[in-house]
Parts: C-alpha cells; structure tokens; sequence
C-alpha cells in the first residue's frame, strides 16, 4: 500500500473497491491508499476523503482484509463502487506517529546496546506519552546512559529505509528481536556504515517511519517504573510532541522563578525550604493548638460521675480546629469523660470504663445526628439548634442512666 510505499505522501488518487455498512457508518476501501490502519502499536491516521467530488471526513482506519476508512457523513447511494477518490492525510498527526514509532525503534536498540537484557515485550504508540516495557529493571543510570546512546546516533541523522525479505534471508540482518510474522517479512533498518553489521538497527515492523533519525529529535525519556507482571515501563516522547512537553516545563518554571523572584536554577531551593517553612508553622500551630486546649480543658468544672469525672465544653463554631488538640489531650486524663460540641461538631473522649461510642450514640438518638467511633474516642455531627440547649446535667444523665 502506499503508507508502506511512500510514507510522506499526505495526497493522493485512488478508486472505491468496495463499501460496508459497520457500526452505524459507511466504509470503503480505496484501490490504494495513503492512510495507514491501526496496528503494531501505532494509530490510525486520519483526514479527509473526497469522493466524486464531496468531502468526507475520515475518523477511523482499520485493517480486515482490506484497509477500511470510515467516512463520517454519507447518505445511502451516495458512494459507490469505481468512483473516483482524492484522500488527504492529517498530517501533523501522521507525521507524529511517525516520530513516536521511529524513536521507539532507536530507543529500544539503545537500551539493548546498554544491556542486551533489555529487550522489548510490548510497546504503546497510541498517546504523546508513550511506553515501551523492558524485561529488566534498568535503573535510573542505564535509563541516562541508554537516552545519552540515543542523542549520540540522532545527531548523525543515519538514514531510515523499510523493504520487504523472505523469511530464509532473516538470518543476513542483525534483527533486535525476530519477527512475529512468517513469509516475506517487512524490514525497518537504521544503516550505520560504521557498525560491523552495516546497521545500528533492523526490526521487523509494519508501521510507518522517518525517512532519517534525526527528525524524531529531541526525544525525552520520562522515567522507567516497575510493571506488576514483570520488567520496566520506559515512558518517552519524541519529536514535536517532547518540545512541547519541555515548551510547557519551561514556561511552568519561569512563572515560578517569576512567583518567587528567583533565578529558574533557584526553584527547586526556594520550593524544598518553603516546605521545611510550612512543616516548623505546621508543628508550631500543632503545639500551639494543644496549649489552648489544655487551657481550655483546665477551666471547666466537672461533674462526678461514679468512677470518673464528666467535662462538657461548648466551643465556638470558629474554634473546631481545636477538636483533635482535646481529643489527644482527653486520651491521657484520669478517669474522665470528655464531651466537646463546637458548631454542629461533636467529640465524645473517655478514659474511663464508660465508652464513648455508646455515650454518642445516645446522645445522636436524642439529638437526632450522625457520627460513630470507639470506646475511647467518637465523633459526630448533630443539628446546631439542639446542640445549643446541650448541659452537663444532661449528659451526666445520659452516661449513667
Ligand atoms: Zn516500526
């Protein structure tokens, strides 16, 4: 097909061989075409078909047979068999792909000239972010040194060629990994006159690519992570696709040096002590919190109970920050029963044999409220108008009935 034969031609004539009716849409498929169907890991390309003279979108390309591009709009009758068809790819799309599915290849001899361990198990072309799983864990080292291998052969821009072998003349080519069909074989080769094989890379592959490497340039090696079925997902873009990614990280950074009135280099500094800053307030605020509530748990009086003493403080709606200080605090008092309401939030804390989840929920079937918790601590919220009219008398009643 022509995407094999040509792969930058992005116009091109051909003649409807044949129409089906799928999934609610209209397919034909051209005598030949320059529209490349999903498969091998790469997307379908997309664009526009003009057909005895009205243009069609295409909004997807599969292969069954027959390469199949499926037309967004006809009406029944109005294409048929023999007419004439003009296509016109999408090209920044193609040419995309084709950055992808070339870096992939390079990438993939890079890391195998790093460790030969590292050979491909599957790949993913279908988004900017693409992955290629390794077998073994390359670390964040051999991952540099495998992107430095890379750069080192882009910038010699070795010219990309595909042809098609038999299957007896596989054993000529130096083949990163061997083909998964039989028959003649489609080769995608990166020739290095200065390799003993004459190649830095052959694969075997159906897809479309570069007619040269350094048109995949820059390619960006994410980061490598554990996959839970074995080996390491490589993460990359290439080509257009990684400028913008680092367009984007550039322009994320100066906003921030500009936010902090610093230099780029200085961000990540001035980020790292602005944490520390927030830890030492945080930590502050914590001991300062758990001072009040002492203050606060000191001021109130109690009421006996047998075995233990009851104190009710009704806090400030403003105040309920206060709520984890008190419990931590009423964890630790002599035999004591500790409830605290501040707006529509209840606390409910015991250190003694009396349990507050049972109090709570007494006191939530009287209220009408949710919440739950344990023995020694409970939680819950209830309507703020009942909370109002709630007395230690009344709790003292409810704890011991
Ligand atoms: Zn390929």
């Amino acid at each position: 097909m022509l995407y094999h034969r040509d792969a930058y031609r992005r116009r091109f004539q051909s003649q409807v061989g044949g129409l089906r009716t799928w999934q609610g849409s209209l397919w034909v498929w051209l005598l030949d075409t320059a529209f490349y169907p999903t498969g091998g890991g790469q997307p379908c390309d997309l664009g526009t078909l003009e057909i005895a003279g009205r243009a069609f979108s295409v909004t997807e390309v599969t292969k069954d047979g027959q390469v199949w591009h499926r037309l967004e709009g006809p009406a029944a009758g109005e294409v048929a068999v023999g007419d004439p068809a003009v296509g016109e790819l999408d090209w920044p799309r193609r040419l995309r792909h084709m950055q992808r599915h070339s870096a992939q290849h390079l990438l993939a001899q890079a890391f195998s000239r790093v460790d030969r361990a590292f050979s491909v198990l599957a790949i993913n072309l279908s988004q900017p972010r693409c992955t290629m799983d390794l077998a073994g864990h390359p670390d964040p080292a051999a991952i540099q040194a495998a992107s430095a291998l890379l750069h080192a052969q882009l910038y010699r821009d070795l010219p990309i060629t595909s042809f098609e072998v038999e299957e007896s003349e596989l054993d000529r080519f130096p083949l990163r990994r061997p083909p998964q069909v039989q028959g003649r074989v489609r080769l995608v080769a990166v020739a290095d006159p200065e390799d003993p094989s004459g190649f830095w890379d052959v694969s075997a592959c159906g897809g479309t690519h570069l007619s040269s490497a350094a048109q995949a340039i820059p390619v960006t090696v994410l980061r490598g992570e554990a996959v839970r079925k074995g080996g390491t997902r490589v993460y990359f873009l290439a080509g257009e696709e990684a400028r913008c990614y680092l367009e984007e990280g550039r322009v994320r950074l100066q906003a921030l040096a500009a936010r902090f009135s610093c230099r780029d280099e200085e961000v990540p500094e001035r980020v790292l002590g602005l944490a520390e800053q927030l830890a030492d307030q945080q930590a502050e605020l914590r001991r300062l919190r758990l001072r009040e509530a002492g203050l606060r748990l000191a001021s109130v009086q109690s009421h006996p109970l047998p075995g233990a003493a009851l104190r009710y403080l009704s806090l400030r709606p403003e105040e309920e920050d206060l709520l984890d200080a008190l419990a931590t605090l009423a964890a630790d008092l002599p035999p004591a029963l500790t409830v605290v309401s501040a707006g529509s939030q209840l606390l409910v804390a015991s250190s003694c044999a009396i349990s507050a989840r049972a109090l709570l929920a007494a006191l939530l079937a009287d209220l009408g409220g949710k919440g739950g918790g344990s023995d020694r601590l409970a939680r819950g919220s209830a309507d703020l108008a009942s909370l109002r009219a709630l007395s230690a008398e009344r709790l003292a009643a409810l704890a011991v009935p």
